[in-house]
């Protein structure tokens, strides 16, 4: 029966999951749960066999061995979600709703029997069959409370999963996004390049705020990271939501702009070096103004043939001619 294998199924994988985490003492996080699912549920045999053979010889499984099966075999993709939280949640899902289907069904019989037994207190010669309504209603809102019971039991688990999947969904922004500025950091801008329809055109900004290292000698670094902070804000407020803001490396910033000539990227950018211009910023305790800050930036639009990196290059070039012209400027190739 269809209910029963997904709800056994599941059940079954989980159960087995939580009894393998505890004989071997590993906590149930997200990265040990998710690889000893993979193993129990038998859905990636490589992981199943390095295990088993890990096992096999040591007896034993420590932390460092699973982190080290989920960085090779489950961080770099979306196997999490496809392959265990999504089959979990559509079973656990389709499982529940069938159940609530079944309470349903339950409480309308049980108000039937309600009626019959109103019909059948009328007459007196009907008592035997008054006890075995009597005697079917009990067992049917005994089984109608497992049921429930059973329902409210799926519906947490749901929420268990739910809460497992946006656990993950954090992880792995965490994995991409940096975290001084909230902008992609380079291995978010690799997952987002791919993701990019090639067939547009696109152009990208290279951008580098102007002698930074004066600022951060003169004020501190934690002045300095305020001021990279405040940047990333301005580069993001002033562009759209599908472009591709990046901080590359310390104070370099990478923009892809999605479908975007360089004529008008070479627009954006000028928004952005004249924003920056004028920003007024403040030193908390002492209340005096930092020096005015700029930003010089290369505009390049990308060619059919070129990968990114070469794109990225080029743009690199457009920023160093800002700069040997003096700085606070954008200049397109
Ligand atoms: P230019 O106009 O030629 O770009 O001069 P610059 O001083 O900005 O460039 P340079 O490459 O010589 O110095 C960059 C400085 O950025 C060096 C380092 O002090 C600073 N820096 C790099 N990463 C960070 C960071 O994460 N936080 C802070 N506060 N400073 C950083
Ligand atoms: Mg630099
Ligand atoms: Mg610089």
């Amino acid at each position: 029966m269809l209910i029963k294998d997904n709800f056994d199924e599941a059940l079954k994988f989980s159960e087995s999951t939580n009894e393998f985490l505890s004989h071997y003492q590993i906590p149930a996080s997200p990265v040990n749960y998710s690889v000893t699912y993979l193993h129990i549920s038998k859905r990636n045999e490589k992981l199943t066999a390095e295990l088993e053979r890990h096992v096999q010889t040591f007896q034993e499984v420590d932390l460092t061995f699973i982190e080290g099966l989920f960085e090779k075999y489950i961080s770099n993709s979306h196997i999490i979600d496809r392959q265990i939280l999504e089959p979990i949640e559509k079973s656990l899902t389709s499982t529940l709703e069938k159940i609530n289907l079944q309470v349903d069904s339950a409480k309308a019989a049980t108000s039937n029997l309600i009626k019959a037994k109103k019909a059948l207190s009328k007459h007196e010669h009907h008592k035997s069959m008054q006890n075995i309504v009597a005697f079917l209603m009990k067992n049917i809102t005994f089984s109608q409370q497992q049921h429930t019971d059973l329902s409210l039991d799926l519906t947490r688990t749901c929420g268990e999963v739910n809460f497992l999947k946006s656990k993950l969904q954090a992880s792995r922004n965490e994995v991409i996004v940096d975290s001084l500025t909230g902008l992609y950091n380079r291995r978010g801008c690799d997952i987002k390049l791919k993701e990019l329809d090639i067939e547009q055109v696109h152009s990208s900004l290279a951008i580098d705020i102007d002698h930074f290292k004066n600022l951060n000698d003169q004020f501190g670094q934690v002045i300095g990271d305020r001021v990279i902070q405040r940047i990333a804000k301005v580069i993001t407020s002033s562009i759209s939501d599908n472009d591709i803001a990046v901080r590359f490396g310390g104070e370099e910033f990478v923009v892809v702009m999605v479908n975007k000539t360089k004529t008008q990227a070479h627009q954006v950018a000028e928004n952005i070096r004249l924003a920056i211009s004028q920003l007024k910023l403040m030193q908390r305790d002492s209340k005096a103004y930092l020096p005015n800050i700029s930003v010089s930036i290369g505009v390049v639009q990308r060619e059919e043939e070129l990968n990114w990196a070469a794109i990225f290059e080029q743009a690199n070039t457009a920023l160093y001619q800002a700069k040997n012209s003096g700085r606070n400027r954008s200049v397109c190739l």
